[in-house]
């Protein structure tokens, strides 16, 4: 299993990735292409389901990256069918950072009807109500997922067809989730009432593609269709094509806005916009809220780099890379000593001496979690002869966790949560730290008018701390949730 790089302490993780397809050949090869282009959403682990006539059913999960294990031919040959569902992940629920093979998605139940696999992409808040009700009703779990939930409600469900039993399952689950599931025939995919994660739809060739993002529909060569809408329903098959409902009450979509700040690939489109235009808006953005005098403008690669170049354009201070990455470090490093793990952030990100030394230096990061890895960065300009650093944020404070499908440390441990700006600029020893409003986020984000405050656009409540969707499991665990 990939180990996690030190530098990753500090970052949100990202969720999960799903794609599914149906009506082309080698469905196997194209799933595994989508979920190599959605690793970034996780990489502990990944699954594939398929489905041919003549041999039924057949999966693969394992532990890690999909490059090192769905590029096989023998493997890919033990997958056949034209239709077939995959999934990345990162743990958010169940055992963090701990995933055991028992874990890994796509999740599989055998109905009188036929079977079904679901994958799933989010975090139902209720999970542990449910779970508690179904294991007092026999069921007997295999997983500590939060989504194997899901598979013992249908199994519950009293409807007539799969489609039906899933319908039902995820009106009693609460929480966001954007789902991709198949039966022998048919691929279904699911969005939750407020469109918390994203889900879109492909056309390639004569069959379909559903993908948590378009940059998975790019690299099998499907076009763009549509996202499926917050609330949607689709149930998609190579004769029927693709057939739509809202099986949940309508809501306002609140959409998670960490998708544009950092999570997505800037080369996804998201709600009709580029992320990466969207990302170097809000460097425009914070040029406007936050300028400073400085002689060059750095991202901290490579998430920070569309803010970038967006700040230095508006601010007409010169763009540089004066940080660089190590592009071959990344999390397949071997067992770091200890020595080793200590260098920390070193081991990823390298000083451009001969750019920055003697120079005013703005760093443009996408945001700051603990605060542990913008300390280093820090030193590490000084030592290398900046003459001042000031820290430029794409995001604002995250002071609140993440209850929708995102691993966030618990509250205390988030900078934000316990310091103020200031506090925080002095206890990270810069120049100068400021941080994007949530308005100039949502300006960035296409609301030129900024937030709605009486009904925000988007879910932002990892920086707002109002929830849209009532964590029922974390207020059982003693959550306070804002007054
Ligand atoms: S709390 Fe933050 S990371 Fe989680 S869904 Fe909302 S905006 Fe996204």
């Amino acid at each position: 299993m990939p180990l996690a790089h030190p530098f990753d302490d500090d970052k949100l993780k990202e969720e999960c990735g799903i794609f599914g397809v149906v009506g082309v050949a080698d469905a196997a090869n194209f799933v595994a292409l989508g979920l190599h282009a959605l690793q970034h959403r996780g990489q502990e682990a990944g699954g594939i389901v398929v489905h041919d006539a003549e041999h039924g059913f057949n999966s693969a999960r394992r532990m890690g990256y999909v490059r090192d294990n769905f590029t096989s031919a023998e493997l890919l040959q033990t997958l056949p069918g034209n239709i077939g569902i995959g999934h990345v992940r990162y743990s958010t629920a169940g055992n963090k950072g701990q995933t055991a093979i028992r874990d890994v998605q796509p999740f599989f139940g055998e109905f009188s009807m036929g079977g079904a696999a679901i994958a799933h992409n989010g975090n139902l808040t209720n999970a542990a109500a449910l779970r508690r009700d179904l294991i007092d009703r026999g069921a007997i779990f295999q997983s500590s997922s939060d989504s194997e939930c899901i598979i013992h409600l249908m199994a519950r469900s009293m409807g007539r067809n799969i489609p039906d039993r899933m319908e039902e399952a995820l009106r009693k689950a609460e929480g966001a989730f954007s789902v991709v599931a198949m039966t022998r025939t048919k691929l279904m995919g699911v969005r939750d009432p407020l469109g918390v994660r994203p889900l879109v739809l492909g056309k390639i060739g004569d069959g379909w593609a559903l993908s948590s993002e378009t940059c998975a529909l790019d690299i099998i060569g499907a076009e763009f269709v549509r996202e499926i809408e917050p609330g949607e329903m689709v149930v998609i098959s190579a004769k029927d094509g693709v057939q739509s409902h809202f099986p949940f009450r309508r809501q306002e979509p609140r959409f998670c806005i960490f998708e544009q700040v950092y999570f997505s690939r800037p080369d996804s489109i998201l709600s009709g916009r580029s992320v990466y235009e969207t990302r170097r808006q809000i460097g425009v953005e914070l040029a406007r809220e936050a300028p400073v005098e400085a002689d060059l403008v750095c991202p901290v690669p490579d998430s920070g780099t569309p803010a970038a170049i967006g700040f230095s354009h508006e601010s007409g201070i010169p763009y540089g890379m004066g940080i660089i990455r190590n592009q071959y470090m990344g999390r397949t490093f071997i067992e770091p000593t200890d020595a080793i793990r200590n260098m920390g952030v070193r081991l990823k990100l390298n000083v451009n001496r001969a750019l920055i030394a003697g120079k005013r230096i703005i760093l443009v990061d996408d945001s700051v979690v603990r605060g542990t890895t913008t300390r280093k960065i820090k030193d590490m300009l000084l030592d290398a002869g900046a003459a001042e650093v000031h820290f430029r944020i794409a995001s604002p404070p995250t002071a609140w966790p993440c209850f929708y499908g995102v691993d966030t440390p618990q509250r205390e441990k988030l900078i934000a949560a316990t310091m103020t700006e200031d506090e925080m600029r002095e206890h990270l020893g810069v120049d100068s730290l400021r941080f994007i409003s949530l308005d100039g986020l949502y300006r960035a984000a296409g609301h030129a008018e900024g937030r709605n405050n009486a009904c925000p656009q988007f879910c932002d409540a990892c920086f707002s701390g109002e929830y849209p969707i009532k964590p029922t499991d974390m207020i059982a665990k003693g959550f306070e949730l804002k007054s």
